[in-house]
């Protein structure tokens, strides 16, 4: 921790803040400018709480974190990028993995012909929504366990591995019985209970960014799951709430090269969520990809016009396949295949 001093601090003034720091276990390192001192705190990170409480302190201007607070997470700790294996499929390599599939599993004849199709046109994962979050409690709330036995059966027959969302630590297991990646949606960033319990659930985990939580909290977040002991993290960024009303949510493509200098852990941009309209989302994969994401997650439904949930985000089948022929030129770009 670094405490900074109002100017014009007088010896004693600094020496008794040196006495308090050493009072709670930390060694004080005082670097005195022509205007302000400056104190490193330095000793072991859980009292860091304590130190905080100096800037109660009339002569304290401020008390704040050297070191970042995520730790497993940062490439202070891991410098070689995080890659995650599963099934055919690697995430964080060279190649760009494109997750795709409905918002919802509908039905099975619906979740069989999308994954068909997405592999098809070069999807390497197949996503679906069983357990829907939605803002309105009358909304279409998913399939449930059903919709889970449906992808699960998709998953045999084109060899895609699943990625779906879990929403409550009650359903970890059974979600993670029958998928191969598990979502956190963007308004379960927060929930920590989930987070510990994916962090025990032995498979990959997909954290969607908040829609209004910080690149820092969303990194906090992660280190919930890396800290319960499971490595596997792939964060996504999905758009943030802004004052923009044109678009959904504004795809905050900065957080893509801002992640990469943090941290290790792969980053996947959907653009589906991001912009809200299914016009919108090949311009933003290619522009996600162009940023140095490792992925994308794309909604693709067989009839956007009769989707149960996200219909104006989602491409048609052969859009998706448009879309891919241009993000492949666009990954080339960057020297990475998809
Ligand atoms: C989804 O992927 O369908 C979804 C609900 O996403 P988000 O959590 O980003 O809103
Ligand atoms: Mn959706």
């Amino acid at each position: 921790m670094i405490i900074v001093l109002k100017s014009g601090s007088t010896d004693a003034q600094v020496e008794d803040v040196c006495r308090r720091i050493r009072g709670m276990g930390y060694t004080p390192h005082t670097i005195r400018g022509e205007l302000r001192t400056v104190i490193g705190a330095v000793g072991d990170d859980r009292g860091k709480e304590r130190l905080r409480s100096l800037e109660s302190l009339e002569i304290v201007e401020a008390v704040t974190p050297i070191l970042k607070p995520f730790k497993l997470a940062s490439l202070e700790v891991r410098s070689e990028p995080t890659r995650i294996r599963v099934g055919d499929a690697e995430i964080g390599g060279n190649r760009i993995a494109v997750m795709a599939g409905p918002c919802s599993v509908e039905s099975r004849e619906q979740v069989l012909e999308v994954a068909t199709k997405v592999k098809a046109a070069g999807a390497c994962i197949l996503r679906g929504g069983a357990f829907k979050p939605r803002t309105s409690p009358y909304a279409f709330q998913g399939l449930e366990e059903e919709g889970l036995k449906y992808l699960a059966e998709a998953r045999r027959e084109t060899g895609l591995p699943v990625i779906t969302e879990v929403m409550e630590p009650d359903k970890v297991d059974l979600v993670a019985e029958h998928s191969d990646i598990l979502q956190i949606g963007a308004r379960n960033v927060q929930n920590f209970s989930l987070l510990r319990k994916v962090g025990q659930a032995g498979k990959p985990v997909l954290l969607k960014r908040g829609m209004s939580t910080s690149i820092q909290e969303w990194l906090l977040s992660a280190e919930y799951v890396l800290a319960g002991g499971n490595p596997n993290v792939i964060l996504c960024e999905r758009g943030i709430r802004t004052f923009e009303t044109a678009t959904r949510f504004t795809l905050d493509l900065n957080a893509v090269p801002v992640v990469k200098r943090l941290t290790h852990l792969p980053v996947v941009v959907d653009p589906s969520h991001g912009t809200g309209h299914w016009e919108y989302v090949e311009a933003m994969a290619c522009a996600g990809i162009a940023a140095g994401a490792d992925g994308l997650i794309i909604e693709v439904h067989p009839k956007p016009e009769e989707a149960l949930s996200d219909g104006p985000q989602s491409l048609k089948p052969e859009k998706f396949a448009a879309l891919m022929t241009r993000v492949r030129k666009v990954a080339a770009a960057m020297d990475r295949e998809v």
